[in-house]
């Protein structure tokens, strides 16, 4: 390293977020299902503001995002002074890491949780904690267990990924009642949208004054490439994010599409009603091959397999006929695979797969 020229401490201890790769070299017509990305992109709707957006982009963007929370508002029926909009639900945890967590503090997550909990906490120089989970489900009892004073933020994904689990509202509830005094519960709700009638636990926010809330567009509303999320949660913690979040976060084009997005709740619907249709036959159709799953609440089944070797056997076989799909041994699942839930063609085109890789192993 250049002489004196040293990172602040947590930085180095950062392993790279690795993406769902999207090529396969010497395989033509691959499908991509290793980023829970929505099969069907996004609705027509948002693709039209993108285009009328375009026309407006040598203007600034708006720094208070207003017309999106708005929106998100109405849609939602919450508070729109509650509501942060970041690039990603990721900036939205970099937000919360880096305002409320740094040295000596303890961020608090699963044992499969999302790694961008890790890495921002790295990135604050705080101290990454892990609870076990209890068969691939958060567990409460365990969280509790591993709370200490220095506790600042607690982050569950529900549904989580990974395992596509999930906890039911009164878990949640008594993990918010039982945390330490200082603590923040972050609830990360990335595929609440996949869950008939969920709220991702916009109720929990506002019965208490710890509990915080992420969303995003990156998964059912098919806008990743654009990068939009949002944060809900008491007003006192708005106001310190805003105050680390840069005016011009979200480009236009973003902002354009997004409040679009969510205006268009028959596409979500759509989108909801489709993924838990191949989900459920691609899961049913996989247990009946020998590789089962837990049920999962997300637009994504985690595939379990005899054993790593097995696992890996049949990622690369998957590969060799063009379906990338996600190794999570990162994840502490070496002996699983993450299949997002594509099209009807793609769910298929895996199983058959899945079939033919069973059939000629010894
Ligand atoms: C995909 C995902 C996100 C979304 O991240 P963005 O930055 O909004 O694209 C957040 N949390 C979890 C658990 C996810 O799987």
């Amino acid at each position: 390293m250049t002489a004196g020229i040293a990172p602040q401490p947590g930085i180095m201890e950062i392993k790279l977020y690795e993406g769902g790769k999207a090529t396969v070299d010497g395989v033509k017509d691959v499908v991509k299902l290793s980023s829970n990305e929505n099969p069907f992109g996004p609705s027509e709707t948002a693709q039209e503001a993108i285009r009328r957006a375009a026309h407006a982009v040598h203007r600034y963007p708006s720094t208070d995002h207003s017309g999106l929370r708005k929106a998100i508002a109405e849609t939602h029926n919450l508070d729109a002074d509650n509501i942060i909009c970041g690039v990603g639900s990721d900036e939205i945890i970099t937000f919360l890491c880096q305002a409320f967590a740094g040295p000596r503090d303890e961020v608090l997550f699963t044992e499969h949780g999302f790694s961008m909990y890790r890495i921002s906490a790295h990135a604050a120089g705080a101290t990454p904690v892990e609870a076990k989970e209890h068969e691939r489900v958060t567990d409460v009892d365990a969280l509790l267990a591993a709370c200490t004073e220095n506790t600042k933020l607690v982050f569950i994904a529900n549904p989580n990924n990974p395992t596509g689990t999930m906890i039911g509202s009164n878990e949640v509830g008594r993990l918010a009642a039982g945390l330490p005094k200082g603590a923040l519960l972050v609830l990360d709700g990335a595929y609440a949208e996949y869950v008939n009638r969920f709220d991702g636990g916009a109720g929990l926010v506002e019965s208490r004054d710890n509990v915080f809330m992420t969303r995003t567009f990156s998964k059912i509303y098919g806008l990743g490439g654009l990068r939009i999320g949002w944060g809900y949660g008491p007003k006192r913690i708005i106001d310190i994010l805003n105050r680390v979040r840069g005016p011009f976060n979200l480009s236009t084009v973003a902002l354009d599409a997004a409040e679009a997005a969510v205006r268009d709740q028959a596409y979500v619907e759509k989108c909801r009603t489709e993924n838990a249709r191949m989900r459920g036959w691609m899961a049913e159709a996989l247990a009946e091959l020998g590789v089962p799953s837990d049920t999962s609440c997300a637009n994504f089944v985690l595939a379990r397999f005899h054993d790593p070797e097995e696992a890996g056997a049949c990622d690369e076989f998957l590969k060799s006929r063009g379906l990338i799909v996600r190794r999570v041994a990162g994840y502490g699942l070496p002996d699983c695979l993450r299949i997002t839930v594509g099209d009807e063609s793609a769910c298929r085109r895996v199983v058959a797969a899945v079939r033919a890789f069973k059939e000629q192993r010894p």
